[in-house]
């Protein structure tokens, strides 16, 4: 019987070869700020791919992605950073980049909008239900309306830095704009 963690298979094999006709025909981008100015923030979810519902390429936007697409200490930590390399490194100022918060319907992460799923998930991981409480997106219309408020009040969130607040409908693949960008 095969052991599942020394199977020597790798679940990735099949995509290394996407990969290979992928590099063959590769034109490498110079490091440099992201042509559309903007950061996108969304879910980890597998069926939610901001590349394909906003036409994104390669050198358009960096793509922020956490459980529910939650604004957390380590996103503002990373839009920080951004913004200093955009200033410190490529010299731009004034108006650095609008973060497009993105929140979907059929969330995994609504499931801890239910107190008792929420204790057995805590119990089961380790982590607290206040972690978890902050990752829960049951309606993402009230979420992205909090996290866009959490991002403009975030002290480390520069000045330049805009944001704004959508949700992606998994069922028509339509993004709906909730919170029109805002400045801090
Ligand atoms: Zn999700």
């Amino acid at each position: 019987m095969t052991d599942p963690a020394t199977a020597t298979t790798s679940r990735i094999a099949a995509f290394l070869g996407h990969n290979e006709a992928f590099a063959r025909d590769h034109t490498p981008l110079p490091l440099a700020p992201p042509t559309a100015r903007l950061i996108v923030l969304t879910c980890l979810d597998h069926r939610v791919d901001p590349a394909a519902f906003l036409g994104l390429r390669p050198g358009d936007a960096p793509v922020l992605r956490n459980a529910g697409g939650r604004v957390t200490p380590s996103v503002v930590d990373d839009l920080a950073y951004l913004a200093f390399l955009a200033r410190r490194v490529f010299g731009l100022s004034g108006p650095l980049f609008e973060v497009a918060v993105i929140h979907h319907t059929q969330c995994g992460t609504g499931f801890l909008a239910d107190d008792a799923f929420r204790r057995e998930a805590a119990a089961a991981t380790g982590l607290s239900e206040p972690t978890l409480a902050a990752t829960e997106v049951a309606d993402p219309f009230a979420t992205v309306r909090t996290d866009v408020d959490r991002l403009l009040h975030a002290p480390l969130l520069p000045r330049e830095i805009s944001a704004s607040g959508h949700v992606y409908d998994l069922a028509t693949g339509r993004v709906t704009t909730v919170v029109d960008a805002r400045h801090p």
